[in-house]
């Protein structure tokens, strides 16, 4: 059974105040709280298992190597990927997809060229191919939402040229929750021969994956919003992908040789992971996964599932309250402005002094930002440990908010 009062439990700030109200945190899309058994198990890697990775041949660096290591297979685990050489570590999404931009996109694509993004993508999966539109001439095709925020694959798969060479996509809207049917997409890309690219970033967090059924060519993750550490994160590439990349960044770790005129490069992953990685994020970050894993993946979409359904009900009972999106499928994020024009930063100040952590800005979703004509939302995003009561807390606030601005 989902015991959401045990779960909270296991994580020491939500038990904090905040201005002197009990923390309400709905700004787990940007990040997630952290475990007791993460923070324990950074404390644990630092006070006694603490060495660099790969390169000592003594117990500590072997012991470090090992923990580091292990956690590839967790990552392979959690999505599904066949292999965890597929699996690559990082600092997170951004780096992730920077990673595909350069290494793999970047000597394959010339002039006129395309790649089909969905207009909700976040600047993390839009800024790396405007690199390649203004540095080689590609062109980058959007896709639009339809009046609820959801996506139709078949307008993604409708807009594939033969000039398409790669569909850079989000499972899961950090703005409006909308969830895509990637492997739709992925299905009839790979007919065309056309690679896709998801940003799983918020998808991983609400939802099971399994990037072999999904039928992607990179799936994205970044660890903070996964209940781990910041600066931890991962991609999974699938083998032909990694087969044709250069490497990222060149360094320590990512060689096999080097003389003073010649490289050659360590197999892949390895190939692109250069230098000193974060251990011991990386390792909170298996911590976290474990921790996901073990709760189940379905188990915490059904929980999430049920705070989407209420938190739908109670947001959309407000009339002056203008939720952004509602597509049938979504995950518990939810985006909204306020009628009487009061700026979603002052709506969010009058929140947080009722202990209730949202975001308010532009979410870093510019192109959705323009489609949906607002220039920032207030968005409140659920994770794991929330629960209804919470969502009755923030309908208070709001109440309160709406007393004062509206
Ligand atoms: N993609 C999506 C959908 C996100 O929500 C985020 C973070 O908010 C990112 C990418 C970027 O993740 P990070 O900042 O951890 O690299």
């Amino acid at each position: 059974m989902y015991d959401v009062e045990k779960i909270r439990a296991d994580f020491p700030i939500l038990a904090r105040e905040v201005n002197g109200k009990p923390l309400t945190y709905l700004d787990n899309g940007a990040s997630a709280q952290k475990p007791q058994v993460v923070i324990d198990a950074i404390t644990q890697a630092y006070s006694h298992e603490y060495a660099n990775v790969h390169r000592g041949l003594h117990y500590l660096s072997n012991l470090a190597t090992d923990k580091y290591e292990a956690v590839r297979g967790k990552v392979a685990r959690f999505l599904g990927a066949p292999d965890e050489d597929e699996i690559v570590f990082n600092s997170g999404t951004t780096e992730g997809i920077n990673m595909v931009a350069y290494s793999w996109a970047m000597p394959r694509m010339q002039a006129g060229d395309e790649i089909i993004l969905s207009v909700m993508e976040h600047h993390a999966n839009i800024v790396p191919w405007h690199f390649l539109r203004e540095r080689q001439g590609v062109v980058l095709k959007w896709v639009d939402v339809d009046a609820t925020g959801a996506l139709d694959p078949q307008k993604v798969i409708d807009a594939i040229t033969p000039k398409t060479k790669l569909i850079a996509i989000t499972q899961c809207s950090n703005v409006l929750g909308t969830v895509v049917d990637v492997k739709a997409i992925c299905d009839a890309a790979r007919e065309k021969g056309v690679p896709v690219l998801v940003d799983g970033s918020q998808g991983a967090v609400h939802m099971p994956v399994n990037v072999k059924e999904i039928g992607c060519d990179f799936y994205a993750i970044t660890g903070h919003k996964l209940y781990g550490p910041s600066g931890s994160g991962a991609i999974y590439v699938r083998k032909e992908r990694m087969a044709e990349m250069r490497p990222f960044l060149g360094g320590g770790d990512m060689i096999r040789e080097v003389s003073k005129d010649a490289v050659s490069y360590a197999d892949p992953p390895m190939k692109f992971e250069a230098g000193t990685p974060g251990i011991v994020q990386t390792i909170g970050m298996g911590v976290a996964l474990d921790y996901m894993m073990d709760l189940g993946m379905e188990n915490i979409a059904a929980h999430e599932a049920g705070l989407c359904a209420y938190a739908t009900e109670r947001l959309t009972g407000l009339n002056w309250l203008n939720v952004q999106g509602n597509a049938s499928h979504k995950a518990a994020i939810f985006s909204f402005t306020m009628n009487g024009a009061a700026h979603a930063h002052d709506i969010s100040t009058i929140l947080d002094k009722k202990g209730v952590a949202v975001r308010a800005g532009h979410h870093c979703a510019g192109p959705l930002m323009d489609h949906l004509g607002v220039s920032a939302t207030c968005r409140a995003s659920f994770g794991l440990y929330n629960t209804k009561a919470e969502i009755d807390t923030l309908v208070e606030a709001l109440e309160l908010a709406h007393e004062l601005f509206g």
